[in-house]
């Protein structure tokens, strides 16, 4: 069977299912269907607050980011996408920060991203005179970080894999699935049967629900989160970075913050760790509850001074696809070979989607020549040995 007669169907029209789409297009498969519940972004990528960056301290992390960043800049350039490159800011809590910072610049060098630089104290409140850092002994600045819209990017998306000869195909959620004798799949969902050679699993907080219909089972824990929008009543002058005091392996939440328009800002609780319960992908959504406005109301008094008239706007819900080991499955199941997953971003989905649709596809097409490192040890097989080994 040659590439041309391959036929892939990537189930879930999120950042990760359309990343996959556009590499195994871009990659020469011609047979390509995404098969979306609703319609594109509707899932946790249409909720998110679109952060892309390379503020991270190991070189895997840093790598798959660095690749991200260059993405979202050339689709950007490609396609205008807005792309707001209003900068990041990582806070740093301890010594111990910020020479692992120092470390994170010169690794972010060998990625290819030249402009990070650690900050002191000083140098932070003098750029952006509305933050307080007095207790807090520097930062990890990436002045060309940036956030875009996961909603926005979603349908342009599927603009894009649909003029390369994809297809999208939205309503219809995945219901059933079967594997015929030779090894194809029969996809059911509520617009019709789709026959597959090869499944991408991008379900986002779906994929443990898409995984089970597969027979390719996934361990996610979908986490719920939230962010709303500060109104400040009076505008600042100087635009804030998207700030980020969250302290890796905490196992707490830290706030984060950023300037949305001169009189607005977007805060969250963010965690890298599934520190919360669980809970169904198809939790009803909505807005935050009052304890997250209060434990983030608090959070945010202690960083920004002379926004007395600041009030709470709109606030929204979302789901982190998380994994236990807070890092992304993708590559083909042990189970079956046919089944690729591209899922279990966490919080970080939109900035790692170019690199799980990279790595699906290279997955999907048995590609010899793989983009990244060993170092990015993303494989479903990780969880398949635990299994082994508790057995
Ligand atoms: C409040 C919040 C803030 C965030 N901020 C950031 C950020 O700043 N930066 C960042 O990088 N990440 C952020 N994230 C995380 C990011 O949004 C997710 O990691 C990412 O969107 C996951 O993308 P996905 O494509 O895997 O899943 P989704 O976007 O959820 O896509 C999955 C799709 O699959 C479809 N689907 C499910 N089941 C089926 C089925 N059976 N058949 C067909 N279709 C199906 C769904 O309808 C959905 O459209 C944030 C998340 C939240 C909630």
């Amino acid at each position: 069977m040659t590439l041309q007669d391959v036929r892939i169907a990537v189930i879930g029209a999120g950042v990760s299912g359309l990343a996959t789409a556009s590499e195994l297009l871009a990659h020469g498969a011609s047979d390509v269907v995404v098969l979306e519940a609703s319609h594109p972004g509707s899932g946790s990528s249409g909720r998110s607050v679109g952060m892309v960056e390379t503020q991270y301290v190991a070189a895997p992390d840093i790598e798959v980011r660095a690749f991200g960043r260059r993405y979202y800049d050339a689709v950007e350039r490609d396609h205008g996408l807005s792309f707001v490159h209003g900068g990041y800011l990582r806070l740093a809590s301890s010594a111990q920060d910020l020479e692992s910072y120092a470390l994170s610049v010169q690794r972010q060098q060998d990625a290819g991203v030249t402009d990070a630089v650690v900050l002191s104290p000083e140098e932070i409140v003098a750029r952006w005179p509305h933050l307080v850092v007095a207790d807090r002994v520097g930062g990890l600045y990436g002045p060309s970080d940036g956030y875009i819209d996961g909603h926005e990017f979603c349908t342009l998306a599927t603009r894009l894999v649909k003029e390369r000869g994809g297809r999208v195909l939205l309503n219809s959620r995945v219901t059933q699935a079967e594997q015929k004798a030779e090894g194809s799949w029969l996809l059911h969902t509520a617009t019709g049967t789709v026959e597959a050679d090869i499944v991408v699993n991008a379900g986002g907080p779906w994929a443990g629900v898409v995984g089970d219909l597969l027979g390719c089972p996934v361990p996610l824990e979908p986490q719920l989160h939230g962010a709303l929008t500060v109104e400040l009543g009076r505008p600042i002058a100087e635009p804030l970075p998207f700030v980020m005091d969250y302290v890796p392996g905490s196992g707490q939440t830290g706030v984060y913050f950023r300037s949305e328009r001169p009189d607005q800002l977007i805060a969250g609780l963010h965690t890298e760790e599934p520190i919360f319960d669980a809970v169904s992908p198809d939790i009803a959504l909505g807005r935050v509850s009052e304890a997250f406005v209060d434990e983030l109301s608090g959070l945010l008094a202690e960083r920004l001074n002379d926004c007395d008239d600041a009030g709470i706007g709109r606030s929204w819900t979302g789901i982190y696809p998380m994994t236990p080991d807070q890092r992304p499955i993708v590559g083909a199941h042990p189970n079956a070979r046919t089944v690729i997953c591209a899922l279990g971003t966490g919080g970080n989905g939109i900035q790692l989607a170019p690199a799980v649709g990279r790595m699906a596809a290279e997955a999907a097409l048995g590609t010899s020549d793989r983009t990244f490192s060993d170092a990015v040890d993303w494989s479903p097989n990780r969880f398949a040995a635990a299994r082994t080994e508790r057995v």
